[in-house]
């Protein structure tokens, strides 16, 4: 039901956020233990249904140090996919989000998402990818808010991460200064990052192919809405898609409601 659904209202791509209890890097046995169990639930339900990505934070190192969380992490998610049922068959990607690496938070660095990355593909089948968060990327001291901070971000999105590899971005204000090292989310425009820093988030040539998703506070009625018109408006996007105007999503059913373009086609052929 949910694929119909989908297919209808041209919802893609799909992305699940992992349960945020979920803590691969942990230490401690139990907590390891139930957060293997859970992201093996986690990972079967999104193949279920048919979800293309499902995002999961790096989680806290507390108590060991940052290699023996990264350790820790990257052998808990080889675990959780060797046991999760029918991942095979299904596309499935595993996004790491980015943090604003507060205390023992691991992904608050680029190169910290990396090395995660480079173990997980050599332990398990399941193809990992980056979820950045503009407002963690902020508050963990990338600054995305300037201009010239931007470019250095995105560059250095290319030369660790793979622009490539960047799968989804959440768009998020943040209510917190850059390099606060604190995740308080925004309003689109209405945190450090404002209105003229997400418009060139949002027009910047490596970003703007990739899906958006919105984790705004919703303090009022609509004010999901509000942000989605916000940021649609600063990325000059149109307010319409076809689809929303009984167009269809398919190209050869599109070309069929231009009889005159299918006859240029086949004589060309
Ligand atoms: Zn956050």
């Amino acid at each position: 039901m949910l694929r119909r659904a989908r297919e209808r209202l041209d919802l893609y791509p799909l992305a699940i956020h992992a349960n945020y209890l979920v803590n691969l890097a942990s230490v401690d046995p139990a907590i390891r233990e139930r957060s293997i169990a859970s992201f093996r639930g986690e990972l079967e339900r999104a193949a279920d249904i048919g979800a293309e990505y499902l995002v999961l934070h790096p989680g806290s190192y507390k108590g060991q140090s940052l290699e023996e969380g990264i350790a820790a992490f990257v052998l808990g998610l080889r675990d959780a996919a060797a046991g999760a049922a029918g991942m095979m068959k299904t596309g499935v990607t595993v996004l790491l989000e980015n943090t604003v690496g507060s205390g023992a938070q691991i992904g608050g660095r680029f190169e910290e998402l990396r090395a995660i990355r480079d173990y997980a593909v050599q332990l398990t089948d399941v193809p990992v990818g980056y979820c950045l968060d503009t407002c963690h990327l902020l508050a963990a001291g990338y600054d995305v808010s300037s201009e010239a901070g931007l470019r250095e971000t995105v560059r250095e999105v290319g030369r660790v991460l793979g622009i490539e590899n960047v799968k989804l971005i959440h768009a998020n204000d943040s209510k917190t200064p850059f390099g606060s090292h604190v995740d308080r989310h925004a309003n689109i425009g209405e945190g450090h990052i404002g209105k003229a820093g997400f418009r060139r988030i949002l027009a910047h040539p490596k970003l703007r192919g990739k899906p958006f998703i919105l984790e705004t506070p919703v303090e009022h009625d609509g004010d999901d809405r509000l942000n989605l018109e916000n940021l649609k408006k600063l990325g000059g996007r149109p307010e319409r898609p076809p689809q929303a105007l009984g167009l269809p999503h398919n190209l050869e059913d599109l070309k069929k409601l231009c009889p005159k373009s299918r006859t240029t086609t086949t004589k060309s052929s």
